[in-house]
C-alpha cells in the first residue's frame, strides 16, 4: 500500500538462516524500534508517534543498518582463493539504508504499515516486506478513544452560570464554542469532525468537550459580599 518508497541497492541475508540478527535498526530522532523476525521473513518495526503526526499524517525517516555483500570480494568471502581481508571471509559488509515512509493521517496504536519490498532479502532475491508497528503517545490534553477526542475545559462558575463564549484547543487550532447558562460541571459538549480522521472512508470522529467549572482564588470583599448575597437569595443551592 505505500510501496515503491525507494529502492536501495542493499541486501540482508535470508532470515531463514537466522541473519536478522545481523540486522540492526537504528534510531534518527524521528523513530526507533527493534527489528523483528515475521513469519515469512518479514520485518517489523516499530514506529512511535505523536498525537498530532497521527492526525495530520507524516513523513518519516527511517535509517537501515543491512548487511549488503562485502565490496571487496562480491560477496564471495574470498579473493584469489584467500579468505577476504575487507569481510574476513564472511562475505558481508554493514550497509546504511534511508527510507521515507509515509504514515497515513488517522493510525492508532496497534496499526501495522507495511511498506512493500523494504525488507530482508527473501527466497529468489525478493526483498521481504517491512511493516511498521504503530504506537501513538498519550498526549497530555487530548484523550483519544477510537477515532472520538476529549477534552476538559475550565470554566469560570459565573460563565457556567449565565453562558458564555469559550475557546477550545482542537487538533486544528482553537476553536470558540458557546456555553449555555446553568452548565455544571461535567456536562460534555460535542465539536463535530473535530475528532481523529477515519483511516479509511473519509471523514472523521467528534471531539468532546468536557467542562470543568472553576472557582477563582483571592476573593475580594465586595466579591464575598455578593456570594452571600446569592446564598441569601438561594438557601437551597446545593452544597
Ligand atoms: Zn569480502
Amino acid at each position: 500500500m505505500f510501496g515503491d518508497l525507494g529502492r536501495g541497492g542493499g541486501r540482508v541475508r535470508d532470515t531463514r538462516r537466522g541473519g536478522l540478527r545481523d540486522l540492526e535498526f537504528t534510531d534518527l530522532g524521528d523513530l526507533g524500534g527493534d527489528l523483528e523476525a515475521e513469519r515469512g521473513g518479514d520485518a517489523e518495526a516499530a514506529i512511535d508517534l505523536s498525537l498530532e503526526e497521527a492526525f495530520h499524517g507524516a513523513r518519516k525517516t527511517i535509517s537501515l543498518e543491512l548487511d549488503e555483500p562485502c565490496g571487496a570480494c562480491g560477496g564471495a568471502g574470498h579473493v584469489n582463493r584467500r579468505p577476504c581481508g575487507q569481510c574476513r571471509g564472511s562475505g558481508w559488509a554493514k550497509g546504511r539504508r534511508h527510507l521515507e515512509v509515509k504514515i497515513p493521517a488517522g493510525v492508532d496504536t496497534g496499526a501495522r504499515i507495511r511498506v512493500s519490498g523494504e525488507g530482508p532479502r527473501g527466497s529468489g532475491g525478493r526483498r521481504a516486506n517491512l511493516y511498521l508497528r504503530v504506537a501513538v503517545r498519550p498526549h497530555e490534553r487530548f484523550e483519544r478513544k477510537g477515532d472520538d477526542l476529549y477534552v476538559d475545559l475550565p470554566v469560570p462558575f459565573v460563565d457556567a452560570a449565565l453562558g458564555a463564549e469559550v475557546q477550545v484547543p482542537t487538533l486544528k487550532g482553537q476553536v470558540s464554542m458557546k456555553i449555555p447558562p446553568e452548565t455544571s460541571g461535567g456536562r460534555n459538549f460535542r465539536l463535530p469532525g473535530y475528532g481523529m480522521p477515519h483511516l479509511k472512508g473519509g471523514g472523521g470522529g467528534d471531539q468532546y468537550v468536557r467542562v470543568q467549572v472553576t472557582v477563582p482564588t483571592g476573593l475580594g470583599p465586595r466579591e464575598k459580599e455578593l456570594l452571600m448575597e446569592l446564598k441569601l437569595l438561594r438557601p437551597e443551592m446545593p452544597r
